[in-house]
């Protein structure tokens, strides 16, 4: 493929990832924004006011590393500095996505991160998925909150704000989008249902070495130690896997693994909690539908 050709075909990848993440509902009219690396010296963007949903391959933005335009009619995203800060720690990496998905997002606004061993797809692909600190959307404190995890993670919940994700190409970024999203929404019903039984870390390390097979990269191993809240860049994953010599799942005991006080207080399922505490509970399929919409809502409002 021609070097130009080879653009066409990332001009068209960012128009139908964008689309993709109007379609899926994971922006609101003009948010988001995407970048794929073209060459060493240059990056292509999505510009500034326009849906991701209705792009065209000729309104991307061609840009250098330092941000400044090389071609294209529009501005690009004034979310582009923390696009650049993620290609300068990941040589690696290619392709940055940047979205509002809303239960994603609403796990970035309680101040919980997606950081427990649940699924098997998600410890192979993500490993876990810390909160960035809050800062203000397109200023510099952005790619500043961003620095402290992008070394070791391949996606990031953004406090109060949204998710981003990177990868070798723009479809990859994408599906990463896609992994959170799902992971956030099977992490709120366990957490509606009041039990979330956990991945023991031996079948973390298990998972983990099943990455070469899939020809997934793994971003960073997991820390052995405990967190280091205070380093100024994560060289490894803070995940929750119980160590456990009975079974690769560990039951969540009452007051056990997950401490209750870590639980997202959600008061119209408070009592289902309490409930569950003192042993199963049954919900009727209406009922549970009932409680993701209003969740959903609740996570909207
Ligand atoms: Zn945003």
């Amino acid at each position: 493929m021609s070097s130009s050709r080879a653009e066409e075909q990332i001009r068209a990848d960012i128009v139908e990832v964008g689309r993709r993440l109007y379609a899926r509902a994971y922006v609101a009219s003009n948010d988001g924004n995407i970048s794929v690396r073209l060459d060493g010296e240059r990056l292509i963007t999505t510009p500034k006011s326009v849906s991701k949903g209705f792009m065209t391959p000729d309104m991307m933005v061609v840009v250098d590393h330092h941000g400044r335009k090389v071609a294209g009619d529009r501005d690009p995203s004034s979310e582009l500095p923390m696009h650049l800060e993620i290609y300068r720690n990941r040589p690696d990496v290619n392709a940055v996505v940047h979205a509002h998905p809303p239960l994603a997002t609403g796990f970035a606004v309680a101040g919980i991160p997606l950081t427990r061993a649940v699924l098997a797809e998600v410890i192979t692909t993500l490993g876990s998925i810390p909160i960035a600190e809050y800062a203000t959307p397109s200023t510099s404190e952005l790619p500043a909150a961003i620095r402290k995890y992008i070394k070791a993670h391949d996606g990031l919940l953004l406090a109060n704000h949204g998710a981003v994700t990177c990868g070798r190409d723009v479809m990859g970024a994408y599906y990463k989008m896609e992994t959170i999203e799902h992971f956030a929404k099977i992490s709120l019903v366990a957490r509606l249902l009041g039990r979330e039984n956990l991945l023991s870390r031996e079948e973390v390390d298990r998972l983990q070495g099943l990455r070469g097979m899939y020809g997934i990269a793994s971003p960073a191993t997991i820390c052995t130690d405990a967190p280091q809240a205070e380093v100024e860049q994560a060289t490894c994953q803070v995940l929750e896997a119980p160590q456990s010599s009975t079974g690769r799942l560990v039951p969540e005991p009452s007051g056990g693994a997950v401490s209750t006080a870590e639980r997202p207080v959600l008061g119209y399922a408070e009592g289902l909690q309490q409930a569950s505490r003192d042993g199963e509970i049954r919900l009727t399929y209406r009922e549970l539908t009932a409680l993701i919409e209003d969740a959903v809502r609740h996570l909207r409002d």
